[in-house]
């Protein structure tokens, strides 16, 4: 199988378009983790040509870079390019931005014990923090990356003119934004604002957290701290148009590409520009479908023809903005 990849700035080895997510992986907000199943799939992401981890120290308070930490030792660290993530603070279980410099310096040496490194290839800003001005935050990364500790630098959930304050200042090379074929924002400004440019946008979510899989259905039931029992799209009456779309576009898949929904969710994302799909899987055989992503790709027409089975199913549409963090309250 040939992995596509892309360069990425301030990186010297180029990046496979399929990445894989550990947010799940970390656990909290995902009704559990299994550390067996999750070293396995890094390892079977990394044997398999995808070479981008993106993970954080919110996911799971730790849990997550400490997983992806063990997968990586005994080997594996060099053929991993590791994402993760900075400026997401918490306390009795709750998160809160926070992207001041003296959160960033003391958590970047809790990221590098955790993740057993002494380097974080792709450092990323979580979320903006409204009480601490982007150039700030730039500045001080900007410095990491000048002591080697860091590669490159990223943001996630910025908008384009936030983007434009942090590149004022320090030099960006990618974004995270949520991106999927039913939440779609970006295409507004952020992604024109990427293609502009030339940097790299990680997708997150890019199968919609699960639905574009094609396994969920009006029944499934999500068990303990899952999210997806908050998400609402996930939610009924709404969820009954989500799982309908998503059978039309298997049907679609099958009919004109011979592929399932699941290719077809993360080949959208591939094919809208300088884009990585970020994969959020937490057992190997999450990763089988893994090879029919590449060797095709979608024109126009077959992207109207899936804009018009989006439309004819999902009438009430809403996007992940549930997920958004609170800032922090400043107690004078
Ligand atoms: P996602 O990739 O859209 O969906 C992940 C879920 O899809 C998995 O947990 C799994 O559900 C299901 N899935 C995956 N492969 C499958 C398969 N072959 N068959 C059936 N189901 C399958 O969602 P995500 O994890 O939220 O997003 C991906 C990554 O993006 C995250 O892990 C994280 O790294 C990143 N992210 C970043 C932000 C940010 O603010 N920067 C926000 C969200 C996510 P089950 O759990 O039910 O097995």
């Amino acid at each position: 199988m040939t992995i596509e990849t892309i360069e990425v700035e301030g990186l010297s080895t180029p990046v496979s378009r399929i990445g894989l997510g550990t947010w799940a992986i970390g656990g909290w907000m995902w009704g559990g983790t299994d550390e067996k199943d999750s070293i396995a799939v890094i390892r079977r992401a990394l044997d398999s040509g995808v070479n981008l981890i993106d993970t954080a120290p919110a996911y799971g308070f730790g849990a997550s870079e400490e997983i992806v930490g063990k997968a990586l030792a005994d080997g594996y660290r060099h053929k991993a390019v590791i994402a993760t993530k900075v400026a997401l603070e918490w306390q009795d279980g709750k998160v809160f931005r926070n992207a001041s410099p003296e959160r960033i310096r003391h958590e970047v040496e809790d990221t590098l014990r955790r993740l057993r490194t002494d380097y974080i290839d792709l450092y990323q800003v979580h979320w903006p923090d409204p009480l601490v001005p982007i150039e700030e935050t730039a500045a001080v990364l900007d410095d990491l990356r000048k002591e080697g500790k860091v590669r490159a630098l990223g943001v996630s959930n910025f908008s384009a003119a936030q983007m434009d304050a942090f590149r004022r200042v320090a030099p960006l090379s990618t974004t995270q934004p949520p991106y999927n074929l039913f939440e779609r924002d970006i295409d507004r400004d952020v992604l024109p604002y990427v293609k502009q440019h030339g940097l790299v946008a990680l997708a997150y979510g890019a199968l919609c957290r699960g639905l574009l899989a094609g396994r969920i259905g009006a029944e499934t039931r999500f068990e303990g701290d899952d999210l997806r029992q908050h998400d609402p799209k996930f939610r009924a009456p709404r969820r009954q148009q989500y799982v309908d779309a998503v059978k039309a576009l298997d049907v679609f898949a099958r009919d004109n590409f011979d592929k399932s929904v699941l290719a077809l969710a993360v080949r959208w994302v591939l094919d809208r520009g300088p884009t990585i799909a970020l994969w959020g899987a937490r057992r190997p055989s999450q990763l089988d479908g893994l090879e029919a992503a590449f060797g095709w790709r979608l024109d126009d027409k077959a992207f109207a023809q899936i804009d018009a089975i989006v439309s004819q199913f999902v009438k009430d549409p809403v996007g992940p903005e549930f997920m958004a963090p609170p800032q922090r309250v400043l107690v004078s």
